[in-house]
C-alpha cells in the first residue's frame, strides 16, 4: 500500500513528477541534451536567487558534501557541529584529508555566529562547513547572521548544506554571499532521490583550481568551465532526473516561490502548534525548522508503534534520529505537502493516540 511520506527525505512526488521520469532517453552529448540544460539552469538560478553557476551532480548530496570540502579547502576547515548530518561533514572532511576542526553544539541547539566569528578570528581557516537546517534535530541555523560574520572573513569559503531547507525557506544566495550552498532533490524539492545540486561561486571555482588530490567525478573546474560552457555535464547524468527537474521547476515557479515558502511557513507552525499542545519542541526555541519539526515524546508513547497504525491508514511519519530514536520524533513539513494534508495527518495521529 502506497504511504504518504512525512519523512524529511524521501519526500511525497506528485505523479505528474513520477511521469516525467519515464521520458524517452537522449544521448547527453546531444544538443537536445544541451537544449534541457539550457533550460533547467536559469531555472535553478532563479529560485536560487544567484548568478552562480549550477553544479547538476548524479550523486546524493553527500557527494556534493564531500565534493566542497575537496574543491574549496586547503589550509583547514571549521566544521559546525550540531547534530548527525553537521557531525557528518566534519567525518567527511577528516576522511579526505583535510585539517579540520569541530565546532560543536549540543544536538537540538543551533550553531551561533559569535562561535563562528571567534573561531574564525584566529586566523587558521580557509572553509567553513555550515548545515542550514539539521534535519536529524529539527532545528534551523541562523543563515542570515552567520553569513553577516562571513563578511569579515573574505578569504574563507563559505560552504552550505542547505539539503533540507533548499526551496522550502527562501535562501539568496548572492546576497548572502555564499560560496557552494548544496542539497538533494529527494528533500524540499520533492523529486526521487538520485540527484544533487550546488551554485557555486566563482571564488570557489577559483580555489578551486589550487585544489589537490580533489579527484575528477566532483572537480569544479572541469564540470563548471570545460563542460558547462557547453551546457553539458562531465559524465552521463541521471536523465530521467533532468526531465522531471525541468518539469518540477516549472511547477515550483508556477506556485510562486513567496507562495512555496509561505506554504512551508504554515504546515510547520501548524505542526508546532499541536506538538506544543501535546508534547514539546525538541529544538531551541527561536530555531525551529520550518520543513521539519523535532518532538520531544513527552508522553512515552511507542513511535514505532504510532507508525505502524499510521500505515495502516496511508500516512509515515519519522522516528527520532540515531540517538533520539523512541525519545523523539518528526514529522517533515517539506516539498509539496499542502496543510490539508498536514492537518489530516495531524488527526489522524490524535485519533491514534486518543488526544
Ligand atoms: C538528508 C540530508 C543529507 C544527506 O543526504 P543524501 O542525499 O542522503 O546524501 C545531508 N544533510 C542534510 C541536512 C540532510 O537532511
Amino acid at each position: 500500500m502506497r504511504k504518504k511520506l512525512f519523512i524529511p527525505g524521501p519526500t511525497e512526488v506528485r505523479d505528474e513528477v513520477l511521469e516525467a521520469m519515464g521520458h524517452y532517453m537522449i544521448g547527453h552529448r546531444s544538443g537536445d541534451f544541451s537544449a534541457l540544460f539550457d533550460r533547467i539552469i536559469p531555472k535553478v538560478q532563479e529560485t536560487l536567487y544567484t548568478k552562480n553557476k549550477i553544479f547538476l551532480s548524479s550523486s546524493s548530496s553527500t557527494g556534493l558534501m564531500e565534493a566542497s570540502v575537496r574543491n574549496c579547502a586547503s589550509k583547514k576547515v571549521l566544521n559546525c557541529m550540531c547534530g548527525a548530518f553537521s557531525d557528518r561533514w566534519y567525518g567527511i572532511t577528516q576522511s579526505c584529508d583535510i585539517p579540520c576542526d569541530p565546532l560543536q553544539v549540543e544536538w537540538g541547539k543551533a550553531v551561533k555566529p559569535e562561535m563562528i566569528d571567534k573561531a574564525l578570528s584566529t586566523g587558521q581557516y580557509d572553509a567553513i562547513t555550515f548545515v542550514h537546517n539539521e534535519t536529524s534535530t529539527g532545528v534551523m541555523n541562523p543563515l542570515e547572521e552567520v553569513a553577516e560574520v562571513m563578511r569579515k572573513y573574505p578569504d574563507v569559503m563559505f560552504l552550505v548544506d542547505a539539503v533540507s531547507s533548499m526551496v522550502g525557506v527562501k535562501i539568496e544566495v548572492d546576497k548572502l554571499g555564499i560560496d557552494v550552498i548544496l542539497a538533494g532533490v529527494q528533500k524540499a524539492w520533492a523529486l526521487p532521490p538520485g540527484l544533487a545540486l550546488a551554485a557555486v561561486s566563482q571564488r570557489a571555482i577559483d580555489k578551486s583550481r589550487e585544489a589537490k588530490g580533489k579527484g575528477y567525478y566532483f572537480d569544479f573546474v572541469v564540470m563548471l568551465e570545460k563542460y558547462y560552457d557547453k551546457s553539458q555535464t562531465t559524465t552521463t547524468p541521471s536523465l530521467p532526473h533532468f526531465f522531471a527537474l525541468d518539469v518540477q521547476l516549472d511547477r515550483i515557479l508556477k506556485e510562486g516561490l513567496d507562495n512555496r515558502f509561505q506554504r512551508h511557513a504554515d504546515m510547520a507552525n501548524y505542526v508546532r502548534d499541536w506538538a506544543r499542545q501535546y508534547f514539546s519542541m525538541f529544538s531551541e526555541p527561536g530555531y525551529e525548522s520550518q520543513t521539519v519539526s523535532c518532538m520531544n515524546n513527552t508522553r512515552g508513547i511507542s513511535v514505532s508503534d504510532l507508525n505502524k497504525e499510521l500505515g495502516n491508514r496511508g500516512f509515515t511519519i519519522s522516528n527520532g534520529y540515531g540517538k533520539l530514536k523512541e525519545k523523539a520524533f518528526r514529522i517533515a513539513t517539506m516539498g509539496d505537502l499542502t496543510l490539508e494534508e498536514i492537518k489530516e495527518l495531524i488527526d489522524n495521529i490524535n485519533d491514534i493516540l486518543g488526544l
